[in-house]
């Protein structure tokens, strides 16, 4: 914890560290709904739709990463118990129950899509008043909106296949 990063920040600090462990707690459910459905996963394509996942999950790990070295900065702790991730999440879990590759890449779509909303308000709270944060929030926004891309791309070349 830095005095001076802290005070430098024009937001209720405290507010701010209860959004940004909500973001962490969704980083790494989207993490782990991507990695076991890379898993679980099957159909056609299956082959493409696992390496994107699985990058995926890796992008949403280092966001997890970038949001805990942030929430520490700011005098916090990220939340440590895993049960307590559905408690601060705001995107929540989509378990791929049924493992149809179009039926996983929509629930990620949706998770994606969930993900754009979270940092697009987070990047408007902290233009001007929080230049790190802001930072961080606008990196990981461009990552979120290609996700849904690369998932959206996916699930068009499915649809090419008549599925
Ligand atoms: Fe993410
Ligand atoms: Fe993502
Ligand atoms: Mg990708």
């Amino acid at each position: 914890m830095g005095t001076k990063g802290i005070e430098i920040v024009d937001l209720n600090v405290g507010d701010l560290l209860g959004i940004l462990n909500g973001a962490f707690s969704d980083e790494w459910l989207a993490y782990y709904q991507y990695w076991i459905g890379a898993k679980v996963v099957k159909g056609p394509m299956k082959e493409a739709v696992i390496a994107e996942l699985l990058q995926h999950a890796g992008d949403e790990l280092r966001h997890a990463d970038m949001l805990a070295m942030r929430i520490i900065q700011l005098g916090g702790t990220p939340v440590t118990k895993p049960e307590e991730w559905y408690k601060h999440s705001g995107c929540g879990y989509d378990a791929p129950d049924d493992p149809f590759v179009k039926k996983v890449l929509e629930q990620n779509i949706k998770g994606e899509q969930c993900a754009i909303l979270t940092y697009r308000k987070l990047v408007d709270l902290t233009a001007g008043k929080d230049p790190v944060t802001h930072n961080i929030a606008l990196q990981i926004l461009q990552d979120e909106v290609e996700h849904e891309e690369d998932l959206q791309e996916l699930v068009e070349d499915l649809q090419t296949l008549g599925l």
